[in-house]
């Protein structure tokens, strides 16, 4: 049955993501009315936060920190696995590092210090956590060792994520309406009033003393990804929500909310290139194909066009999908050969996989789609002789094993590609979410053209910009919402408070 809508309530959240989430639960802690509307229907509700693979990118100094977040983590885990430590220093420098120094000095700062202490207060909401053993460490030595400080998710994965988020909101009395879009904000010279949106066919405004946006990027609107990433982006692919078409922003936008950050930036990677146009959620997140470090990339052309070792998959994996877009017919085959086919993530098993394979390099060319074959044979060539192999092969590491004289070099992890059988998997570009959105302060209260709060809007999530630019850590989207969403929500229920007590003191004025 659908949840009826009010026609008037404290904090209305918009979106149903883990940032919306995050936010509906903090503004609850106030004692107020909370008021959630997810724009899809209860079946494809939870935003790209769905998709993901739930990793949290989180600050943790040592396996006690960890023990307090994942209780359940017995000593045996313990002792088979080398966790080491994410200090906030390390964060710091990884997000200085991937943006070129340009994400927002205070939302940074935020974003980091707060980590820890928003992971314990999601657990104690009720969010359970598990170390990611697949995907973000090796076993060496009988011990798994975590290397990309990258070592959280959440129990199921988005999904379980989400699923777990909807039965907290419930139990702490938090309304969700489905298929309820918003289209417009309630608002005069004072601040926000409400906000207008269309359920079933129907326009409806539901009056509020707050509203936090949190309904994502504008990734799968193909007219706003072209007109503000540039030509050729209508061509990518989504990778999840098709939900997330900008309406937050442009809500905002609408009422003299200031844009920030890369507008012309988004997270992108490699991904199959015959996935469907928007996210598939039985599918998830396997449609990306990240082992391209151990192996190497050839375009139309039969040529490589990237350096594939540049830096752990972490670091380079959200920037490289814009790199395969650039490519002739926007698609890149991942060629690798036996030694490493075991090595590959689990993503590059699943049925819905474009692959093919071979017992020679001479037929493994000759099956690439759309690829100059002799080229290919050609770069492939050179590019084992070009392999340092005197240095050992080491994936937890930078391991320095790169080319010698090649015009594209691969910095590390350089295997030759030799032993058969060889395979290879083509991608396009898949893009995840944008980087340019509305501009916050530290209390996520969104800001106008003139660099003055709007009274009542708040802001938390992919829509929010300033944090990320070319590039972005994994992991810290989930994180990002759930700081923020954390902080907006604090902020929407105090004023919420305050509101009510405003109110309250003038009727007591009146009737004296
Ligand atoms: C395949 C995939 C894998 C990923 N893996 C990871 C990962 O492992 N770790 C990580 O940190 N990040 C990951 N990300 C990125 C991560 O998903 C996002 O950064 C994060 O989920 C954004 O959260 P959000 O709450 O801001 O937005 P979302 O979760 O997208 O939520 C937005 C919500 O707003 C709703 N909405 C949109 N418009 C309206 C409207 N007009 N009215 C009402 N509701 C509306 C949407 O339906 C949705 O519920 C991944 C993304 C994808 C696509």
């Amino acid at each position: 049955m659908s949840t009826a809508l009010p026609s008037s309530v404290d904090v209305v959240v918009v979106g149903a993501g883990n940032a919306a989430f995050c936010a509906a639960l903090s503004a609850a802690e106030h004692g107020v009315s909370v008021l959630m509307l997810e724009r899809a229907p209860e079946e494809e509700a939870g935003g790209n936060s769905r998709f993901t693979a739930g990793a949290f990118r989180c600050v943790y100094d040592g396996v006690e920190d960890l023990r307090k977040l994942m209780p359940d983590l017995t000593d045996e885990e313990v002792a088979n696995s080398d966790f080491g430590s994410y200090p906030a220093e390390k964060f710091f420098d990884d997000m200085g590092r991937v943006t070129e120094y340009r994400t927002d000095p205070d939302l940074c700062e935020l974003l980091v210090t707060r980590s820890k202490s928003t992971m314990l207060w999601m657990r104690d909401k009720g969010v359970r956590f598990v170390p990611i053993w697949g995907r973000q460490a090796y076993k060496i030595g009988g011990k798994f060792k975590f290397w990309g400080g990258l070592t959280v998710e959440a129990w199921g994965g988005g999904p379980g994520l989400v699923e777990s988020l909807t039965q907290i909101a419930r139990r702490n009395r938090i309304s969700i309406a489905y298929g309820a879009r918003a289209v417009s904000l309630i608002a005069d010279d004072e601040g926000i009033k409400g906000v207008r949106l269309k359920r079933a066919g129907r326009t409806v405004d539901v009056m509020a003393r707050c509203v936090v946006l949190a309904a994502g990027g504008f990734q799968a609107n193909a007219e706003m990804r072209t007109r503000y990433l540039g030509p050729g982006w209508e061509l990518a692919k989504v990778r999840g929500t098709r939900f997330n078409t900008g309406d937050g922003i442009r809500m905002a936008l609408d009422i003299g909310a200031m844009p920030t950050g890369n507008w012309s930036g988004g997270h992108a990677v490699g991904w199959d290139r015959n996935a469907p146009e928007f996210g598939d959620l039985e599918v998830g997140d396997n449609f990306q194909k990240h082992s391209y470090p151990w192996g190497i990339m050839l375009n139309a052309n039969g040529e490589r066009f990237v350096d594939e070792g540049a830096d752990f998959r972490n670091y380079t994996y959200a920037k490289y999908g814009r790199v395969i877009l650039l490519q002739p017919g926007q698609f890149a085959w991942q060629v690798f050969d036996a030694k490493i086919i075991p090595m590959l993530r689990d993503e590059y098993r699943i049925k819905r996989v474009t692959k093919v394979r071979a017992e020679s390099l001479e037929e493994l060319v000759g099956k690439l789609d759309d690829v100059n074959a002799e080229k290919a044979l050609e770069t492939i060539r050179a590019y084992n002789a070009a392999v340092m192999t005197a240095v050992p092969f080491d994936p937890n590491v930078k391991d320095g094993r790169g080319t010698r004289g090649l015009a594209i070099p691969k910095s590390n992890w350089a295997n030759t590609i030799d032993a058969p059988p060889f395979e290879a998997y083509a991608v396009t570009c898949g893009l995840t979410f944008t980087f340019g959105g509305l501009k916050i302060d530290t209390s996520a209260r969104v800001l106008d053209t003139e660099s003055t709060v709007i009274p009542g809007l708040y802001a938390a999530g992919e829509l929010v910009g300033g944090l990320f630019y070319f590039n972005y850590p994994g992991g810290t989207g989930l994180m990002n919402g759930a700081v923020f969403g954390r902080i907006a929500g604090a902020s929407a229920g105090q004023r919420a408070v305050q509101c009510h007590e405003l109110a309250k003191s003038r009727s007591m004025a009146d009737r004296q």
